[in-house]
């Protein structure tokens, strides 16, 4: 039996926070029901998700559909693209049955890639070796979703790449359903997957398919800042978005998120600093509801600060008693997306 490999690539990076990680934990699930109830899927369709944050991971190798077990997705820093497509060429070439004069190979894999930063390693070469190389390992479907994606990025991997301009829970879904049929039909013998225009939801819009020749411009700062911060009071992490204001050229305050335990197990990912009069707003802690933010001028964390501030206030990262400052700049410590 040939059998259709299928990668899917997932950017688990902070910038997917809240509810895209969540929708896509969803629409995996979503996918996966589909497929299992295809009787042809079913036969030949083998699944590997690959996520990557600081590394790339195989989260489940290439599995048969009905031994597939969906992996928890959670958000670390860090963008290694470059990383995740190293491992998938390594895969493919390790996973899929070449075809020969004896046998009959497996069909040529299918990739959907899901991301929405900016890549923080070298993915230039990877990139590259999936690109040209002949016959393909491959076919790649990159979609980038939200605002700052670096769309010559996904266009060096792959010829089609879309963009979902708003990420919401009903686009990503949008996005899994037209992956499920496009697997669906694969599965029957076709040989590239249902075009995304072409896809009955396509009237509906929200996404775009990106022109390599004409691409979206682009700012050349940074669109969002992520500010890892701790809680005074219970000493917990979260997370706090800014989004960069055009008109003003400045960063406001936009959300927060609690950032799950295992956050900085790989490490911190590091970013040049933002000054703080480019900081506006703030949004209260989401674990004691404090208003404000301070950096501790003795290890760099951010904390939950009460507001008016107290004379005093300890870190919670490095204990120290801090006499708390005001009305001056001073360089801020953000993570890298
Ligand atoms: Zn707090
Ligand atoms: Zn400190």
């Amino acid at each position: 039996m040939r059998r259709l490999p299928v990668y899917i690539l997932i950017d688990c990076s902070e910038s997917m926070a809240g509810e895209p990680i969540d929708a896509v934990q969803r629409g995996l699930d979503a996918m996966l029901q589909q497929l299992r109830r295809n009787p042809h899927a079913l036969e030949s369709v083998c699944i590997s998700v690959i996520t990557f944050d600081a590394r790339a991971k195989v989260a489940v190798p290439l599995t048969e559909l009905s031994d597939f077990n969906i992996p928890v997705l959670s958000i670390k820093p860090g963008t290694a693209l470059g990383a995740a497509l190293k491992l998938l060429a390594e895969r493919i070439k390790r996973d899929v049955q070449k075809t020969t004069t004896e046998i009959k190979g497996d069909y040529r894999p299918i990739v959907f890639l899901l991301t929405d930063g900016q890549p923080t390693d070298e993915w230039e070469s990877a990139a590259n070796t999936l690109k040209k190389v002949n016959p393909k390992l491959a076919n790649i479907y990159a979609i980038g979703c939200g605002k700052e994606i670096d769309f010559s990025v996904l266009t060096q991997i792959t010829d089609i790449a879309y963009h979902i301009k708003e990420v919401s829970s009903e686009m990503i879904a949008k996005f899994f359903i037209w992956m499920s049929a496009s697997v669906q039909s694969m599965s029957q013998g076709a040989d590239v997957p249902i075009s995304l225009e072409k896809s009955p939801f396509a009237e509906s819009g929200g996404f775009d398919l990106i022109d390599p020749d004409n691409l979206p411009l682009r700012s050349d700062v940074p669109l969002q800042i992520f500010l890892h911060c701790r809680c005074i009071n219970t000493h917990k992490f979260y997370m706090m978005r800014y989004v960069f204001v055009e008109e003003y050229k400045v960063y406001l305050a936009k959300s927060v998120h609690v950032l799950p335990d295992d956050f900085f197990s790989e490490g911190r990912g590091v970013s040049p600093a933002v000054s703080s009069e480019l900081l506006y707003g703030s949004i209260p802690c989401p674990f004691c509801a404090n208003t404000s933010w301070a950096q501790c001028g003795n290890c760099g964390q951010i904390m939950c600060d009460p507001d008016p501030t107290p004379p005093q206030i300890q870190c919670p990262s490095c204990q120290v008693i801090l006499n708390v400052g005001s009305g001056t700049a001073f360089e801020v410590t953000r993570s890298s997306g």
